[in-house]
């Protein structure tokens, strides 16, 4: 079978496993009491690892809306939104503290919406707040998304000041037609400032975040964008694929159907844009992930070090997660708890004096398993599960026999090694991980059966 055929067959809508159960799959919240006892368990044992907790900061608000967002995002260009959701945050953060005292936190993310939506001050007053009220360790990291038509130079100061060392920026494509069709224009002229700014202020990992399969974007496009990026030379670019969902997105009817390049079509665009990356210097790291040789993804990858959660792809393994924000869904390894998606169910619920907590998950055993051998696949590209007591893990082998057939997978005793060959669909090896997804929608299958 060549490689359009492989592509072809293994196109079958699939999770991304930034966690396990997959959110959809999620049972049973835990209560703010429950919760605070995974956190309190979490915390002792991250200690006793020498490990520390992550803090992931929500910032929901964006100037204007992209048609291909996907995200939970509220548009306003009234500033003053912004004032009281930094109190809220702070308020949010105070909850824990009281209960759990100074927590070590070794990593900080702020994401969105747009972060840079705060102002400097803002930043500063949010910021200098939750650092006084935990124990950051001395190597912290400290990240940040940023949308390069929103960012000032005394946001990158204040940031680079705190220890930020960290950024991303949003791209997706620098291509007029495509930023016209998706309502982001912005202009590389953009982009360099803000890269060479964070450069000169002591930033040393710049991250890109770019999209294939955006409405309008052809084989050249990618091309012509991604030589633009070598030009600018980030240390990491993240080059994801576009979710087409207009009837869960209504903004992306906002251009045709017909204008989004759609199954092997969208995989040429990847596998054109991932040759380019490759050429220019950039290694493939994990699922759509890229980093120059001596960025610290490069390395953990190399040492098996490499992370996966809600954040992406991390250096090192910090537990558990906080999330703060609307939305943002913390992390104890043992459960999963999300926060309320609206800024006013959010803000009463915090100003009645409770965790805003609104849903969630309580791994089981089983749960925990599977979860560990779906994160090896993701990171590592392989998992050994033959110590393991999970019945399910029995089903595995038949679930991947087609893969192996198709020399994208090696079974190995008691466990599955990804090839380089199979890469590419490390999903779908997932998938077969996914006891979740074959008990509850068993109609869908890890590839298509009508190649
Ligand atoms: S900046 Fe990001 S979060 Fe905001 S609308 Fe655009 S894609 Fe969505």
């Amino acid at each position: 079978m060549n490689a359009t055929e492989l592509l072809a067959k293994y196109d079958v809508p699939g999770p991304r496993y930034t966690s396990y159960p997959t959110v959809p799959y999620w049972t049973k919240a835990p209560t703010s009491e429950e919760w605070l006892t995974h956190l309190e368990k979490a915390i002792a044992r991250s200690t006793a690892a020498g490990e520390g907790a992550s803090l992931y900061l929500h910032i929901p608000f964006c100037k204007s809306l992209c048609h291909y967002c996907g995200c939970n995002t509220f548009i306003s260009r009234d500033a003053s939104v912004s004032e009281p959701y930094v109190d809220d945050l702070l308020t949010e953060w105070s909850l824990y503290a009281e209960r759990l005292g100074k927590v070590k936190v070794n990593e900080v993310h702020l994401g969105g919406g747009t972060p840079t939506y705060l102002t400097a001050a803002q930043l500063q007053r949010l910021l200098g707040g939750l650092f006084s009220q935990m124990e950051l360790g001395p190597d912290a990291e400290l990240s940040i998304e940023v949308d390069p038509r929103t960012t000032q130079a005394d946001q990158l100061e204040v940031l680079a000041k705190l220890g930020f060392r960290r950024i991303s920026l949003g791209i997706q494509d620098f291509d007029p037609t495509v930023q016209h069709a998706v309502n982001r224009t912005q202009s590389v002229e953009q982009v360099r400032e803000v890269t060479e700014t964070a450069r000169r202020l002591g930033f040393t990992s710049i991250n890109y975040d770019l999209i294939y399969g955006l409405p309008k974007q052809t084989a050249d496009s990618v091309l012509r964008t991604i030589e633009t990026v070598k030009g600018l030379r980030p240390d990491r670019i993240a080059f994801y694929g576009y979710a087409h969902v207009p009837w869960m997105k209504a903004v992306q009817r906002r251009f045709e159907d017909s204008d989004v390049p759609g199954g092997t079509e969208k995989r040429r665009l990847y596998e054109l844009g991932r040759d380019a990356l490759e050429a220019a210097g950039y290694r493939e790291i994990g699922l759509d992930h890229f980093a120059l040789e001596g960025d610290g993804l490069w390395k953990a990858y190399g040492e098996g070090k490499l992370h996966r959660n809600f954040m992406g792809y991390t250096e090192r393994r910090t537990m558990p997660i906080f999330g703060l924000g609307v939305s943002s869904i913390g992390d104890t390894w043992t459960a999963y708890a999300q926060n309320e998606k609206t800024v006013p169910e959010w803000h009463a619920r915090l100003a009645k004096g409770e965790l805003p907590i609104v849903r969630g998950h309580v791994l089981t055993d089983e749960d925990q398993v599977l979860r560990r051998h779906i994160l090896a696949v993701m990171t590592q590209f392989e998992t050994d599960w033959s110590g393991d007591r999970v019945e399910y893990l029995g089903e595995v082998p038949q679930k991947l026999t087609e893969m192996a057939r198709d020399g994208l997978i090696e079974m190995r005793s008691g466990g599955v090694h990804v090839t380089d060959a199979g890469k590419p669909f490390v999903r779908n090896v997932c998938m077969a991980l996914d006891a979740r997804l074959a008990r509850q929608a068993p109609d869908r299958p890890i590839f298509s059966r009508t190649v």
